[in-house]
This record gives structure tokens, sequence and C-alpha cells, in this order.
């Protein structure tokens, strides 16, 4: 349930309220909006079925929360959720400005991530992004460089002061993870991987949750939701194609995804349209659609050869399209009240 406050309620009459919740063994989640204060209480709420909380002091009204989501939900945290990226947090993925998160698909060796991360950077770019662990579809074919690549990430960070984001696909590698990257990602094929999920809400890093190949909207907020419900609350969401009876492209971008998720939920939504349609002509056409469609970000396949590419070369732009594509989303940013 939802417990609305009345505007100009006091400090005290919201810490009673909570403290009431808490004594009942559930918990709340007091979120200061711009117009007023609400609680959202998660927890079996037949404990607290006999408590008159609609007269408490300071109490408007309280409400049941419908949705199978509740801490991703808009019901739950009217205003939208920044989460801060970075060792000096400068970076907000949900605000005005936009971000956009752009590196090879797979770290393939210092020397080109360095390449890569210069370019992007030079480009407008403030995140860098890079598989070390890599989920392929084949076994045979290049699984990434595992801590090197993370290493290389690291030393990629320290040379041009981009955050990084990178993928983790094991729970016993989440520690390691959280401990070097700026971002965890978790992939397309891990998205229902419950276990990992909590893994991840357990630490103290962003996330980058991608959606599922054929989830549906509620199972994607339902991960989100699992890593919110153990602690982590700074989740970015991010559309990334779906699978549909086309063949013509990788996957369906469902841009529709983008305000239909930004309506249901606070979290900030980013649009992946490399993996997305897998032809690197596609991804300057789409990412601009998506920047449109109210996306807070981008993270886009970047590659300084793709033909020799270890992964996705097919799908990866080359710096000076990124550059001229960065450019195009200028304008598109400024049409709709963002900057990038
Ligand atoms: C990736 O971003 O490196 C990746 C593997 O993407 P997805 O999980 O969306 O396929
Ligand atoms: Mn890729």
């Amino acid at each position: 349930m939802i417990i609305v406050l009345k505007h100009g309620a006091t400090k005290e009459e919201i810490d009673h309220v909570v403290q009431k919740i808490k004594e009942h063994g559930l918990t709340p989640h007091v979120s200061e909006g711009k117009e007023r204060t609400i609680i959202g209480v998660i927890g079996d709420e037949r404990t607290i079925q006999n408590l008159p909380l609609s007269i408490f002091p300071g109490v408007d009204k309280v409400m049941p929360i419908l949705s199978p989501y509740k801490l991703v939900s808009r019901e739950f945290k009217s205003d939208d959720t920044l989460v801060t990226v970075g060792q000096d947090r400068k970076i907000q993925v949900g605000g005005k400005r936009l971000h956009v998160m752009a590196g090879p698909c797979a770290v393939e060796s210092l020397e080109r991530l360095m390449t890569v991360a210069e370019a992007v950077k030079a480009s407008g770019a403030t995140i860098l992004r890079g598989g070390a662990f890599k989920p392929r579809t084949s076994p045979h074919t290049f699984q990434g460089l595992g801590a090197e690549g993370l290493e290389h990430l690291v030393e990629a960070r320290k040379k041009t002061g981009l955050p990084i984001v990178t993928e983790v696909v094991d729970t016993r590698d989440v520690e390691l993870v959280a401990r070097q990257a700026d971002i965890l990602q978790i992939g397309t094929r891990n998205m229902q991987n419950f276990q990992l999920l909590i893994e991840v809400g357990q630490t103290n890093k962003p996330v980058l949750l991608k959606r599922g190949l054929s989830a549906t909207i509620k199972e994607f907020l339902l991960a989100a939701e699992y890593m919110m419900k153990g602690g982590n609350h700074q989740v970015i969401l991010c559309e990334r194609g779906i699978r549909t009876f086309e063949t013509q492209t990788r996957n369906t971008l469902d841009l529709a995804a983008v305000p239909v998720l930004k309506s249901l939920s606070h979290l900030p939504v980013i649009v992946d349209p490399s993996h997305a349609t897998g032809k690197w002509e596609l991804v300057a056409p789409m990412a601009k659609a998506a920047i449109a469609a109210g996306a807070d970000g981008l993270m886009i396949e970047v590659h300084a050869n793709p033909e020799e590419a270890l992964s996705d070369g097919e799908e990866s732009l080359k710096p000076p399209k990124f550059h001229a594509m960065m450019q195009e989303l200028k304008k598109i940013a400024a049409a709709v009240g963002r900057e990038l």
C-alpha cells in the first residue's frame, strides 16, 4: 500500500507513521516528492489490517498498489530517480542531460580499448562500455578476456576519466566486478537470473538492467524490483530489442517501451540501438528516435575497425560515424528539451 501524506505534514507526523509501520514488522519507504510525501509499505499487509492509518495525524489517504511491482512503480515514488555514477558522482542518469555509454562490444586488448575510449570521449560520450565477461550465444565464439578485460577497463577509466559499465554474468564474479566497475550490467540473457539479481541488489553500485529477449514490460519491471527489494535502488532500465517474427533486423526495437516504462516507473530508461538492430546503418536513426521518444540515454557499440572485431562488428559504428551521430543527436535532444 501507499500512504499519501497531507501537504505540510510535519516531520513528527511522518516519523510517527514510519514508526508504527516498523512496529508491525513491515518496511516503510519514505519518498519526499515535489508535491507531497508518500510512504510506500512493503511486506505482509495483513499485520496492519486493523491499524487505522487513514486517521493518523498528517495522513491524507491510504491506497492499495495494484501492480505486482511496487518499489519500481511511479505510484510508490512520483519523482524521477536520478542514478548517480562515477567516483565523483557527477553523472546523473535520468535528469535533463542525456548520457551516452559507448565503447566496444568486448574488451579485446588495452590498446584497442584505449583507441575507442579516447574517440568516444572526444565525441561526447560520458560513460565507457566494454564487455569483459561475454555471454555469447555460441560457446565456440570469443568469451571475453574476463578479469584481464576488467583491468583494461580500469586503466581506460584512469586515462580518460570516463566511468565504466560492464556486464556481470556469474554470482561468483559480482564482488570483483562491483569493486572495479562504476555500473554493473545485467545482460538480456540474465534478466531473469534471480540469484544474480539478488546478489547485485546487495551491492551499492548502479545497475544497468537490459530487457530480456522475450520479456514483457511487467517481467522487466519485476526483475528491477528484485534488485530494489535487496536495497539497491540505483537501477537504469535498458530497452535493447525483443525477439519477434521479423528477421530483417537482429531484434525488434520496442520504442513504445520507453514512454510505457517511464509512465509506469520512476527509473531512468535508456536504449541500445546496436543490439536492437544488429546493423550499424540502423543505429543512428534508431538512436535519434529513442531520444525523441523520451529515453534518458543510449548505449552504443563503437569499434575502430569493425571488420576485425571479435564480436558484434556488424552493428558497431566507426568513431567518425559515432561522432556524426552525436552531432545529430544534439539537435534532437534540444528539440525535446534535453541536453547532450
Ligand atoms: C552487451 O551489451 O554487451 C550485450 C551482450 O547486450 P545484450 O545483453 O543486450 O545482448
Ligand atoms: Mn555486443
